[in-house]
């Protein structure tokens, strides 16, 4: 009985096993590659809407260069990590002429309606090195000012430069939208690999 599992059961077991191997090798060799040749191609842009990389502000529709965000601290106040810094714009101080007109006109009974500080922040500073990318930040935002980058090419070679000036990126990127399109356009990764 046991001559029989060893020399006739136990190869058939064996050859099904490599077979069944085989078989889902030949598979996943045979479909189309998912990955690219990086730096020779890359990824395009319609391809990273679900990749989730750093945190990142949103600009408004009208003025990009802007972010939707209000200093409502919500994104720094939940946030597990503490990640985000936060810094809120303060109110301009008033003209000894300013401040002397708004004396005068609450004597004579007037109101006055003194200048706010813009909601908009003044620095937002952000470490990649503490986030876990949980989202939270994205959920409690009331402006709907922040999202996950496509970033993906992005890289850093010390801790310090992982803490990135959100409002200095997003102005980056607002210029590099409204800079005008280059005159030749790159080979498509395709174009090059039929080269
Ligand atoms: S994704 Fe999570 S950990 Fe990262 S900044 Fe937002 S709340 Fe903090
Ligand atoms: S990004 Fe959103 S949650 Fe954070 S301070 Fe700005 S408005 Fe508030």
């Amino acid at each position: 009985m046991n001559a029989l599992r060893k020399h006739v059961i136990q190869p058939i077991i064996d050859c099904w096993s490599l077979l069944v191997g085989l078989k889902i090798t030949g598979k996943y060799f045979c479909k189309p590659l998912i990955t690219v040749h990086y730096p020779r191609q890359v990824i395009d842009d319609e391809n990273l809407t679900t990749y989730g990389g750093h945190v990142e502000l949103i600009g408004k529709p009208k003025d990009p260069a802007m972010p939707k965000c209000i200093s409502c601290m919500m994104c720094v106040t939940n946030c597990p990590s503490g990640c985000l810094k936060v810094v809120k714009q303060k109110v301009e101080k008033p003209t000894p002429e300013q401040e002397q007109a708004w004396k005068e006109a609450e004597e004579r009974g007037e109101k006055v309606v003194k200048p706010k500080a813009p909601k908009n922040p003044a620095k937002f500073v952000y470490d990649y090195t503490l986030c876990s990318l949980c989202g939270t930040c994205i959920d409690n935002c009331p402006a709907k000012s922040l999202k996950f980058s496509n970033n993906i090419y992005w890289v850093a070679t010390s801790r310090k430069e992982m803490k990135i000036d959100l409002l200095a990126r997003l102005k980056g990127q607002a210029t590099d939208l409204s800079a005008p399109a280059p005159k030749t356009e790159a080979k498509p990764a395709a174009a090059e690999k039929e080269a």
